[in-house]
């Protein structure tokens, strides 16, 4: 599934789209995960404003004050082409000046495009909810050490929830509290206020790393490009059960936290 460091790169590939003009809407009729809030039409004649992301989710803002959201979902692909043969999975496509085509495709079709008025993205039901961005001044230690206090699960599923900061999925969590050192099994209200400060720390440091190799490629993401990224060549834990410790040599171990794999090193990460 495409994570924030993927969808950020995709972001960044589409930046030479702006200021163009949509002419044509292609809209399969197969069903989407929901169903666009306005009629898709309704962007034909308008330009591309802004291509921004709020989480795992692309916001293309148009002239006339409508935004579409695109969640990749499981399998989604975004791309830009020169032409668009409608392949079978492709869901959403508009024509754009010198004819180039934005196209979504998403075989297994657990992503969507939603229109909405652009005031109203906030209150959209998948957005409404969203906790900081990684990256932005509000992820701080004095921010996390609050939402910790009262937290008795464990660090690593604790800070996978989206509702306290967003973007931070399995491959992230697990990197992020490997650079701090902190064992993923630590109960959330036991870091001291240097582990908070590490980890915040630790978290910008990868998702930072993670958008400027243009994210993992595991799975079906590649970039808008169709190019893949190369984060997957960095991990340092995940995937990695078996392998040396970098740090110390001794093997990584690999356990299930709330059915999702944990990898880290028993030595460093206490
Ligand atoms: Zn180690």
């Amino acid at each position: 599934m495409p994570e924030l460091p993927e969808v950020e790169t995709i972001r960044l590939g589409l930046q030479n789209l702006v200021n163009k003009k949509v002419s044509h809407i292609f809209r399969s009729d197969k069903k989407m995960r929901i169903e666009s809030t306005e009629n898709l039409d309704k962007i034909a004649n308008s330009t591309i404003t802004e291509i921004s992301r709020r989480a795992r989710y692309l916001i293309v803002n148009f002239s006339n004050d409508y935004s579409l959201i695109i969640h990749l979902g499981m399998s989604g692909r975004i791309t830009v082409n020169k032409k668009f043969q409608q392949l079978k999975h492709d869901h959403f496509a508009c024509e754009l000046n010198d004819n180039l085509w934005l196209i979504f495709n998403d075989p297994r079709r657990f992503g969507f495009v939603d229109l909405v008025l652009n005031k109203n993205i906030s209150k959209h039901k998948m957005l409404s909810k969203l906790g900081f961005e990684p990256l932005s001044e509000e992820f701080n230690a004095a921010y996390l050490t609050q939402v910790l206090k009262n937290k008795k699960m464990n660090i690593k599923t604790t800070m996978m929830d989206n509702e306290i900061v967003v973007g931070v999925g399995n491959i992230y969590i697990n990197e992020s509290l490997f650079d701090s050192k902190i064992s993923p099994m630590r109960q959330a209200n036991s870091l001291t206020k240097t582990e908070i400060k590490n980890l915040v720390s630790s978290i910008k440091k990868t998702i930072a790393k993670a958008i400027e190799l243009g994210g993992s490629s595991i799975n079906d993401y590649v970039n808008s490009e169709g190019n893949l990224g190369n984060f997957q060549n960095s991990f340092k834990v995940y995937g990695q059960e078996s392998e040396k410790c970098l740090l110390c040599k001794n093997l990584i171990r690999k356990i299930r936290q709330n059915g999702r794999s944990s990898f880290y090193c028993e030595k460093c990460q206490k």
